[in-house]
Formats: structure tokens, sequence, C-alpha cells
């Protein structure tokens, strides 16, 4: 989309849906590239939370997560006068991001993201799940939670996520799958089946309603095909060429394996000293 028109005080950015692309061909450019930066729930994966001008690029590139038209809006008085003008002769195609909204789901997916990544390590697991527990209101996904504001609590707690802290390391990394499951599932209850016809052929496939329903079918689809990995060095995500690749490049490989050796052969030195007093 190309947004037109950001309304501050309200966090609404109005813009123009411009030419529709193809989410899959992105995705399997991804995979190609090893980079997940090219599909949207790649970059969206990336994107620091409150970088305002990452979130309008995202946007430019993959389009709003959810379309909002225009005329739902017009009827409540909230479109832009200033915009109308702009806008005439292309309602449309004209769509209202509200920007609480886009980090409501951003936390939602980039913590959930970073829980399955570090599913196979109880330690490194409790930082994102600490901010999912923090921001478990904003997430949309339902359940009890100890607390809560009562609002949550209507429905039956999922076991997993009432006593985290009180679990062991096995247990955690249990309730780390759940979480990805219990996401993925809510996200993606309502995908519709849809048919293709071709000459005599016919084809069955779901396809999601939004951006942000892609973004979840993208990130289960990744876990079958193989998920991605965060550089050691760098952060960065990146698809791994082979499984003991750390880091997204050659470069950070290197310098990754020359600390991990350093710290290898101080741990190693630490150990001799406490043995030998
Ligand atoms: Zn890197």
């Amino acid at each position: 989309m190309e947004p037109r028109f950001i309304d501050k005080p309200k966090g609404i950015i109005w813009g123009r849906l411009t030419d529709e692309y193809d989410i899959a061909a992105c995705c399997d450019a991804a995979r190609r590239r090893h980079d997940p930066l090219f599909a949207p729930h790649g970059s969206f994966r990336h994107l620091a939370s409150g970088n305002q001008e990452g979130a309008l690029q995202f946007l430019e590139r993959f389009g709003p997560l959810e379309e909002t038209r225009w005329p739902v809006d017009v009827n409540r008085n909230s479109f832009p006068s200033e915009l109308k003008v702009k806008m005439v002769g292309d309602i449309a195609r004209t769509v209202r991001v509200d920007m609480a909204d886009f980090w409501d789901k951003h936390i939602t997916f980039r913590t959930i993201s970073q829980i399955y990544e570090t599913r196979t390590n109880a330690k490194a697991l409790e930082g994102p799940w600490k901010i999912l527990e923090q921001n478990w209101g904003r997430t949309g996904l339902l359940g009890r939670f100890v607390g809560l504001p009562s609002d949550y609590r209507k429905y039956p707690a999922p076991p997993f996520i009432t006593d985290f802290w009180n679990q062991g390391p096995k247990q955690k990394q249990e309730a780390a799958c759940h979480m990805a499951y219990f996401a993925v599932t809510h996200f993606l209850k309502d995908l519709r089946p849809w048919w293709h016809l071709e000459g005599e052929q016919v084809r069955f496939f779901v396809r999601p309603n939004s951006l942000w329903q892609m973004i979840w079918n993208s990130f289960a689809n990744d876990t079958t095909e193989g998920p991605w990995r965060i550089c050691a060095t760098c952060n960065r995500v990146f698809y791994p060429r082979r499984r003991d690749q750390d880091c997204c490049n050659t470069r950070h490989q290197t310098l990754w394996s020359k600390r991990e050796y350093a710290r290898r052969m101080r741990a190693a030195k630490a150990g001799a000293r406490k043995r030998s007093s």
C-alpha cells in the first residue's frame, strides 16, 4: 500500500492499496535465498517493536495486515476531510490502518515466534515468555492467566500457561510448543477452503483471509519445511543452508566460532584452576 495520510494523534494511517503480489512467491524466494526478510512473516518477525519507520516500510512493501476499507469509517465520520479530496475516484482502494492494532499483532507474532525459536532452550525461552505474559491482553489469545483482569478469566485455562514458572526445563520446552500450537490454531481457525477449476482439473486449497492470517500460515508451513534461525552474531533471521549453521553468513559464523572457542577455553581454564585449588 501507499501511505497517504498519517493521523498521528489517532494513530491511524490512511493509504491506498497498490499492486497485488503473490505471497507464496515471496515465501519461495525467501527460502531460495535463505533470507526470510523477502517474505512478509520473516519481515514482520524482524521488525523491532515500536520502530515506526520500519512499520511504514513494512506496510508499503507488504500492505496492511487486515484490509479495513473506507466506507466503514466514513459512516463513523472518522475519514479525514483533507484526504477525501485526494482520494476521490480512488475510494475502493483506500485502506485504514490502526497502528495500535498493528503493534498488538506485532508483539503477538514476534514473541510467539521467539518462544518457538528458543523452544529447545528453557533458559532462553524465559525472556520472550515474560514479554508474552506482560502483553497477554494485547494478543487476542483467549485463556485464563494469573494476574490478568477478570475479562480474560472467562475461558478455561490452557494448562500450559498457568504455571510455566514452576515447571522444570523439559516442561517449559513443551509449554513453548503448546503455546505456538495454541496461537496457530487460534489465528488459523477460520481459514477458508477454496477450489479452482482448470479445464477438467480441480484443485482444492485453503486461502487465508488477510495478510495477518497469511503470516501465521507461513509460520506454520515453516515448522514443516524448516524454520528460520536467529544469527548468533547479528540477530538477523535466516534460513540455514546446513543443519549446523548458527549464523547468517560465513563471516559471522567464523566470528562466532572464534568467540565460542575462546569461551570454551576460558571455561576449561577456570575448571582446571578450581580442580587444582
Ligand atoms: Zn549475522
